[in-house]
């Protein structure tokens, strides 16, 4: 088993050292994880911002990464890895705010649309729906046409998981058109996407991204998806991770990508 969406302690919503995350993950057999702690500059003003402190300090991250990966070596494959989210208007300055060449693994993830975050509902005030969503993938296509430095896209359709906050249903024919852009714009690049499993953890049917989007990127051409499971406890360290594969290859997918030192390799599933 592969995991590449895992937190630790250095990400603010998460409580777990990560000797305490490897340990769970080398208990289920996990033969390489990278850990994704939060990187969010600018995540809005709601209150989760203000409580949470979605930045981490490198040097202290490292030192540790560099314990753990060490002590545990015979026994697992750990990756430094990054969660940066990701807007327009952060690209220009990120590598002032950050050095991203010390990661081994960089998912690129959209919290925050506008500067207002999705979690809280802030983004979704007066706006219809489908407005929303044109928002959403306006900015994550923004995001991947000024950036490159990224290898995979967490957690594609968040904005799925934050339907309450909708005063109308959404229909995935509304919003194709501008998620081809955004999935074409991807492979186009050579990068990917993962499946994250969260959602189903969080009450929804589908894990991120659900069926319609994973099938439209393969009819598209796209071949590189992770698989993540964004725990934030030990227990759900490599989650659904079958269920996943089965789904993958019911898809008609033939491999799924893990990385070392940001270059890419194809497990054979
Ligand atoms: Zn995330
Ligand atoms: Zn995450």
């Amino acid at each position: 088993m592969y995991d590449y969406h895992v937190h630790s302690m250095f990400s603010g919503d998460c409580k777990y050292t990560m000797e305490e995350m490897v340990l769970a993950a080398i208990d289920k057999n996990i033969k390489s994880l990278s850990f994704t702690d939060h990187i969010d500059y600018d995540y809005g003003s709601g209150n989760y911002s203000s409580e949470i402190n979605f930045v981490f300090n490198t040097e202290d991250y490292m030192k540790e990464f560099k314990k753990i990966k060490n002590n545990y070596k015979n026994q697992i494959e750990i990756l430094s890895g990054v969660e940066l989210g990701m807007q327009p208007h952060l690209v220009d300055k990120i590598h002032e705010l950050l050095p991203l060449d010390i990661f081994d693994f960089i998912l690129m993830s959209v919290h925050t649309v506008k500067r207002q975050d999705l979690h809280e509902g802030e983004f979704f005030e007066n706006k219809s729906a489908i407005k929303s969503y044109e928002e959403y993938y306006e900015d994550l296509y923004t995001c991947l046409d000024k950036f490159d430095n990224f290898d995979i896209v967490g957690h594609l359709n968040l904005i799925d998981r934050y339907s309450k906050y909708l005063n109308e249903s959404v229909k995935f024919e509304d919003y194709k058109e501008i998620i081809s852009e955004v999935l074409k714009k991807i492979i186009s690049k050579g990068k990917g996407i993962e499946i994250n499993t969260s959602g189903i953890r969080y009450g929804m049917e589908s894990f991120l991204p659900n069926l319609d989007i994973l099938k439209l990127y393969k009819s598209l051409g796209g071949e590189i998806i992770t698989f993540g499971s964004d725990s934030h406890k030990p227990e759900d360290i490599g989650f659904a991770y079958n269920d996943v594969i089965k789904l993958l290859k019911e898809l008609d997918f033939k491999y799924l990508t893990i990385f070392k030192n940001r270059k890419k390799q194809f497990i054979n599933i």
